[in-house]
C-alpha cells in the first residue's frame, strides 16, 4: 500500500498524490477559516499600494456612500453588517469600481475582505439587462466556490434580477459538439479528454458530430461511456440516375468550344462547372460571362462569408451557371443543378483518378432523384486513361459525345 497506517502518503512514494494532499488541507483550511470568521480581522498594518500610473491621484473611501453603489447593492452591504470598508477596500474598492476598469493584483491575510471586495466589484459590474454570463469566479474546491456564492447572494440580496449560478458538481452535463472538427486539432482533442477525466463518473455526457469515421468514433468512445448510439445515414449517391458522357479536345479552348456547343444544344437551367486550377476557373469564367452568361465564380482564395454568398446567389438562381474548383465543391446540395460539367477531371494529389470526389460531384441522391447529366472533358492520353479507370470503378459506361452532332444527348 502507497499510504501509511495513519492514512498520509509517503512522499518519496507518490509525490503527486503528496502535492494533492497538500492542496486539499490548503483549501480545506481556508474553508474552515471562512466558515468560523463572522468579523473582519483586526489589522493595524499599513496598506501599501503600488499603482500601474505612479502620477494618478490614489483615491481611497472611508465610507461604502462615497462609492456611489447601485442602491440595492448598499442596502445589500449594510444588511451584512458592514459599515464601512475594511483596510484593504478602502483603496482596492475604488480601483476595481474605477471607469474605464482597472486590474489589480491584491495580498492580505484571510479574513481582511478581500472576498467582500471582488464580489462587491463583481456585482457592481454585472449589466442584468444583458442576459448573458458577465463575471466568472474560479475557486479552487466545490465548497470555496459555494461559500462565495453565499457571499455574492446575500450581498446582492436587494438586486434580483442579477442571476448567480454554479458551475460545480452535480450541476454539468457535458456535451461535446462537432466532435469530428474538434478531433480535427490535437490540442482540442487532448483538452476535451482532460476536462471529462475531471468530470465525475455519473456526469450525462453527450457527443455529437456530422460524420463518423474511424477517428470520430474512438475518441467518442473515450469520451462517452456506455453510450447509446444513434446514425442517421447519409442518402447514398448513386450514379443510376445520370447519363454520362465524355467529350475529346485537344485543348482547354476546344474544351470550351465544345461547351459552347452543349450549351447551344440543350436547356440548361443550371449547371456547376469543375475545374482543376483557380486559374482555369477564373478563365472559363472570364470566358462564358462574355458568350453572354450569368457566371458565379466560387474557388478557394474566397473567404467562407463570400463562398457562402456565391452559393446562396446561385441556389437563388441569381447565377445559372456555376464554375468551381476541387475545394469549394463538398457539400454543396443544388437540387435544380441537372447538368455537371468536369471541364477537368477529378484527380487526387498523386494525379490519380479521384472516384469518391467524381461521385461527389455527380451524384444524386435518391431525394432529388431527377434525372441528371454528366460530362466529362477530356484533353489529352493521360486524362482518358483516368476517365477509363473512374469507369471502370463505378462499372457504368461513360459515352463519347459528338458535340458537332448533339441530337442524342436530350
Ligand atoms: P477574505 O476574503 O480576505 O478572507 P472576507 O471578505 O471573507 O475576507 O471577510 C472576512 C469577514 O469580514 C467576513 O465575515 C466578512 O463578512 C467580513 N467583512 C468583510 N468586509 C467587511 C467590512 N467592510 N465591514 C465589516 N465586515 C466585513
Amino acid at each position: 500500500p502507497k499510504a501509511e497506517a495513519n492514512g498520509t502518503a509517503k512522499p518519496e512514494d507518490n509525490g503527486d498524490k503528496a502535492d494533492e494532499d497538500e492542496k486539499e488541507d490548503k483549501a480545506a483550511q481556508s474553508l474552515l477559516n471562512k466558515l468560523i470568521r463572522s468579523n473582519l480581522v483586526n489589522t493595524t498594518n499599513q496598506v501599501e499600494v503600488l499603482q500601474r500610473d505612479p502620477n494618478s491621484p490614489l483615491y481611497s473611501v472611508k465610507s461604502f456612500e462615497e462609492l456611489r453603489l447601485k442602491p440595492q447593492l448598499l442596502q445589500g452591504v449594510y444588511a451584512m453588517g458592514f459599515n464601512r470598508p475594511s483596510k484593504i477596500q478602502e483603496n482596492a474598492l475604488p480601483m476595481m469600481l474605477a471607469e474605464p476598469p482597472q486590474n489589480l493584483i491584491a495580498q492580505s491575510q484571510s479574513g481582511t475582505g478581500k472576498t467582500a471586495a471582488f464580489v462587491l466589484a463583481m456585482l457592481s459590474h454585472v449589466d442584468p439587462s444583458h442576459k448573458w454570463p458577465q463575471c466568472l469566479c474560479v475557486s479552487p474546491t466545490y465548497e470555496l466556490a459555494l461559500q462565495t456564492g453565499k457571499v455574492i447572494e446575500q450581498m446582492g440580496q436587494f438586486y434580483p434580477e442579477v442571476k448567480l449560478a454554479y458551475a460545480i458538481r452535480g450541476n454539468k452535463l457535458f456535451v461535446l459538439d462537432e466532435a469530428d472538427v474538434m478531433i480535427a486539432t490535437q490540442g482540442h482533442q487532448d483538452q476535451s479528454i482532460r476536462i471529462q477525466r475531471m468530470l465525475p463518473k455519473d456526469c450525462q455526457m453527450l457527443l455529437f458530430s456530422a460524420t463518423f469515421e474511424d477517428s470520430v468514433w474512438k475518441f467518442a468512445q473515450r469520451i462517452v461511456p456506455d453510450p447509446n448510439v444513434i446514425k442517421l445515414k447519409r442518402e447514398e449517391e448513386t450514379l443510376d440516375t445520370i447519363k454520362q458522357y465524355f467529350v475529346l479536345c485537344n485543348s482547354k479552348e476546344e474544351k470550351f468550344t465544345a461547351l459552347c456547343n452543349i450549351y447551344g444544344a440543350i436547356t440548361i437551367a443550371q449547371a456547376m462547372i469543375f475545374c482543376h486550377t483557380r486559374k482555369t476557373a477564373g478563365w472559363l469564367a472570364g470566358e462564358l460571362s462574355r458568350e453572354g452568361h450569368q457566371v458565379a465564380l466560387l474557388s478557394g482564395e474566397m473567404m467562407v462569408e463570400q463562398r457562402a454568398a456565391v452559393i446562396d446567389r446561385f441556389r437563388d438562381g441569381k447565377e445559372k451557371v456555376l464554375v468551381t474548383t476541387n475545394v469549394c465543391a463538398r457539400g454543396i446540395d443544388v437540387e435544380q443543378v441537372s447538368v455537371v460539367i468536369n471541364f477537368d477531371l477529378p484527380v487526387d494529389k498523386d494525379g490519380n483518378p479521384d472516384n469518391e470526389t467524381y461521385l461527389h460531384r455527380i451524384g444524386r441522391t435518391g431525394r432529388f432523384g431527377k434525372r441528371g447529366l454528366a460530362v466529362n472533358m477530356v484533353d489529352s492520353k493521360h486524362s482518358m486513361n483516368i476517365l477509363n479507370r473512374i469507369q471502370e470503378h463505378f462499372n457504368k459506361k461513360i459515352e463519347r459525345l459528338d458535340t458537332d452532332d448533339l441530337d442524342e444527348i436530350e
